[in-house]
């Protein structure tokens, strides 16, 4: 964009071509008041409270929606503008009837804040508070949130951000006149309507009309303490504030600024309505030791004793792979650092993971073999600028809603979508171009576009011999998978097929989105290097808003993986099996680090089983509910002789542990997170941790003591040193660099900027090498006895086990209960209704469950999230596992259904 020059306010200042006043004004440290405008929102200059005056202008003019232009002249604070502003305020008074002395908002609402600024009349605020009535307090029929029609100035932000941003229209305006009020289509109770509890309205209310109904009571905005922290939840790594009450020291409400990275001010139900489990009575407050059969409280001292004995003697007595470690990517870079530390010191095995292997481990895996590197190329901001969005096992309007926004924006400026899901997502409602394949069937999918691409030249041919090696062998192998095949396997139409290979093929830029639907199968990894052939092949990699981006789960798996809690890798993805590598950790941790390949969790369970493992250190991580087979886990972990969890709630696995450990959440301590885009970001202590729990990484420091390899740092900053001393890709960084905004790896001089997208000219591996696969069948098939496909998957309200995001009432008025997907059709022909009970059985199990009826899943297909620990899903789901990863295949197994007997 080219600059312009303008004057403002007697000041000569440069602008941008198509940059309007208020943006101009805003950079340039000037305020011009404004309600109806949000920078996340198309400019509708209706409350005109920005007006300015423009030199050759005949009126004043709005600064939300007039652009700047060579040499304009503009003046934003002359004394009829303040007159023409205090004169609108009045009359918005009039209109808002409420109560400014008594607001919860007073500080929030810009409204009273301009009120006061432009001093409008006694009048004004008398009529206003006169006509303020209780009963103007309009329920939603949810617990999350209320709107308040007396405080509302129908600037309509919270209508345009539903349809512009989330593109939901849950909200509309009803009525005509003075009587116009926010509503819902029909004016059901919002709980009934379309929305989806994100609470953006609430964000962007300028008036505190639509508020958060657990804040109301709890403290005036004004007297909040804001911390900014990173969102607990998924990989997005949402920045967001927590509000705290000073006095009670509890989180009144969860806000984000508008411009902060990566999302711009935008928040999920669960990031913004999913904090209650922070101040929950459930919370565990004290270390627990089982004696005879049951929990009897302990001091830290007698806790921390007995763990670092037991550990010790099992290590000593049966050797040290008999003992192992699993880390928790819902804690920080530094806790998940110390924890494969203490693996490899204090208890000398590379028996360390974390929930890599229950998720992304065949990402991990495949990319790295493919490119070098096992991470997201590109950058969320990269999004919105994507031509062509193929989305494949991938739902991320749910999994990964902020992501699911910058997507939204791209279809808004045209992007032509294509998505490749077994289930009717909200994306696959949306896209251009919808293949609904059976599960497990991805790899004949793709060898089919890959085939059909390369057969009709639409490769990049120049791309894959300059930068791309094994093409010919991987050709070959295309050539015997037929569209038609494809078509006949999958259960789509062949065309569907071609023109998505088409559409892929032509994208400047395309860009692959993928996450759990790829890489839970006993193909996993397989399909991951499929992708990568599928981005060599058209050369869409290596450039801005074009690559593969797995979309990672938890808060901070990227950074449990990047500190090394993986088996066969030190932190940076140094190879445990290279002697130089193990001589640097050695160096520095002044110890010798263990040789022998170590396990994954899965490979842990069936160990435990077996006899050969006999101690487990569980650190924030529940297996019991998220491995698979949940009846053989328990069965196996229950012949453990010894087991310690470090927990916050009393989880599934902690109920069969030794010692239970209290530890702190995200709210209470300090550290980092990596989120998907390979962004390292703070997060920061807001509130006190309950009873006796510590921070992790102090009980991780103890426990290794405890057990002869003494620990000990200041604080979360002097781990993070040590870390990035010894990780190449985080070489860069210091809790001072990524105060603000983090920075992306790889990051490896303290003068480095960070990495948008990776693969820029070249792979990390040099070459980019084409995998040759075959279609494999998943593990287990549908045959007379279990007809159906099983697949599993994650909701937009709840997270993992539920057991954080369970504990809101705002959520658990949402959902609350397991349920199973399935086709109308099969519904039919059993004679279950919408809402009835069915009992879905596996060679595993059974569970009764409600039916959601309707088209969401294929014909003889069904679908269950995991989140619910009195009706566990991973009752069902088949212990098979990817030989390369040992990720399960918790995507496809064989199921019937049947009408429950309770009906
Ligand atoms: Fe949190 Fe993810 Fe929602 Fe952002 S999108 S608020 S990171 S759960």
């Amino acid at each position: 964009m080219s600059d312009v020059k303008v004057a403002i306010n007697g000041r000569e200042v440069i602008g941008k071509v198509g940059q309007t006043i208020l943006e101009l004004a805003k950079n340039n440290g000037i305020k011009i008041p404004h309600l109806c405008n949000d920078r996340r929102l198309k400019p509708v200059g209706a409350c005109r409270m920005c007006l300015v005056e423009v030199e050759g202008q005949k009126a004043p003019v709005t600064a939300c929606t007039f652009e700047i232009t060579p040499d304009m002249v503009i003046e934003t604070d002359t004394d009829e503008i303040r007159q023409l502003r205090k004169t609108i305020l009045e009359l918005l008074f009039y209109e808002h009837r409420g109560n400014c002395a008594t607001c919860d908002d007073t500080g929030r609402c810009k409204l009273q804040r301009y009120g006061y600024e432009y001093q409008i009349s006694d009048e004004a605020i008398k009529y206003a508070e006169k006509n303020s009535k209780a009963s103007q307090n309009h329920t939603t029929g949810n617990d999350a949130m209320e709107y308040d029609l007396n405080k509302c100035i129908r600037c309509g932000r919270c209508v345009r951000i539903c349809q512009e941003v989330q593109a939901v229209s849950a909200l509309t305006f009803k009525g005509r006149s003075s009587n116009v009020e926010v509503s819902t289509a029909f004016d059901i109770p919002l709980n009934e309507s379309v929305c989806e509890l994100c609470g953006q309205c609430i964000s962007t209310c300028p008036t505190g009309a639509l508020y958060e109904r657990h804040a109301k009571g709890k403290g005036q905005y004004k007297d909040l303490v804001v911390t900014r922290t990173t969102c607990p939840y998924c990989g997005v790594g949402c920045q967001m504030d927590l509000n705290v009450n000073p006095e009670t020291g509890r989180i009144v409400r969860i806000t984000s600024q508008r411009g902060c990275v990566p999302n711009d001010g935008n928040l999920c139900v669960k990031g913004r309505f999913g904090f209650s489990y922070v101040h929950s009575a459930e919370r565990l407050t004290k270390p627990l030791i089982r004696e005879n059969g049951t929990f009897r409280q302990a001091s830290w001292d007698e806790a921390i004793e007995l763990v670092g004995t037991r550990l010790r003697e099992i290590r000593d007595k049966y050797g040290p792979d008999s003992i192992a470690f699993l880390s928790s990517c819902r804690c920080t870079n530094e806790e998940n650092y110390l924890m494969q530390k203490i693996a490899r010191t204090a208890g000398r095995t590379n028996n360390i993971d974390q929930c890599a292997t229950t998720c992304h481990a065949p990402t991990v895996a495949g990319l790295a073999s493919s490119f070098g590197s096992g991470a997201m190329t590109n950058s969320i901001g990269e999004i919105k600028n994507v031509q062509t969005l193929f989305i494949i096992g991938s739902n991320p309007t749910e999994a990964h809603p902020v992501i699911g926004l910058e997507m939204k924006k791209a279809m808004a400026k045209g992007a032509k979508l294509i998505v490749c899901d077994p289930r009717k997502t909200w994306m696959a409602r949306h896209a251009d171009i919808h293949i609904q394949h059976k599960p497990g069937t991805d790899n004949m999918l793709i060898n089919a576009m890959m085939n059909y691409i390369v057969s009709n030249d639409l490769h990049a041919g120049d791309f894959v011999a300059r930068r791309c090696e094994n093409f010919k062998d991987f050709a070959a192998n295309l050539k015997d998978y037929s569209i038609e095949q494809a078509a006949e396997e999958c259960g789509v139409e062949a065309d569907l097929i071609r023109n998505a290979a088409r559409a892929y093929a032509a994208g400047t830029p395309s860009s692959i989105f993928y996450t759990l639907g790829i890489t839970e199968h006993t193909c996993g990894t397989e399909n991951v290097q499929n992708l990568a052939n599928l981005a060599m092949l058209c050369g869409q990699i290596g450039k801005a808003s074009s690559g593969i981006n797995p979309l990672r789960g938890q808060n901070n798996v990227q950074g449990g993986c990047d500190m090394g809690a993986i088996y066969s890798v030190l932190p940076g993805y140094q190879k445990v099996a290279d002697p130089a590598v193990r001589e640097k950790f050695s160096k520095a941790w002044k110890v010798e680090i263990p040789t022998n390949e170590g396990g994954r969790v899965t490979d842990f369970i069936e160990d435990a089983g077996e006899g050969i493992l006999r101690g487990f250190y569980c650190f924030g991580e529940d297996p019991v509910l998220s491995e698979p087979n949940q009846d053989k886990v328990i069965r196996n972990l229950k012949k453990l002789d010894f087991i310690v969890c470090q927990e916050i709630f009393m989880t599934e696995t902690a109920k069969l542990a030794d010692v239970i450990l209290p530890a702190t959440c995200w709210a209470e301590k300090n550290g980092t997170f990596t989120n998907s885009e390979r962004r390292v970001q703070r997060i920061r202590k807001a509130v006190e941790a309950p009873g006796q729990a510590r921070p992790d990484w102090q009980i991780i420091c103890q426990i290794s003591t405890a057990m002869g390899y003494p620990m000990a740092y200041e604080d979360a900053g002097e781990i993070f040193d040590e870390m990035a001393s010894l990780t190449p890709s985080y070489g860069g960084m210091s809790f001072d660099r990524i105060d603000n905004v983090g920075l992306q790896w790889p990051c490896p001089a303290s003068d480095h900027p960070g990495t948008m997208f990776l693969h820029e000219g070249k792979f990390v591996r040099g070459r980019g090498l084409f995998h040759t696969i075959s279609f494999r069948e998943p593990a287990e098939v549908p045959d007379d006895k279990y007809p159906f496909i099983l697949s599993t998957g994650r909701t937009l309200y709840n997270y993992n086990i539920g057991n954080m995001t369970l504990k809101s009432k705002a959520i658990r008025q949402r959902q609350s209960k397991n349920f199973v997907e399935m086709n109308h059709l099969d519904a039919e022909q059993l004679g279950v209704a919408d809402g009835q009970l069915v009992t879905v059985s596996t060679r595993r199990g059974k569970l009764t469950v409600q039916a959601a009826v309707g088209d969401r899943v294929r014909q003889a297909t069904l679908w269950m999230p995991f989140h619910f620990v009195d009706q566990p899903t991973n009752k069902l789901t088949n212990d098979a596992f990817d030989n390369i990863t040992r990720t399960a295949e918790y995507k496809v197994c064989a199921a019937a259904v049947q009408k429950a007997k309770s009906n």
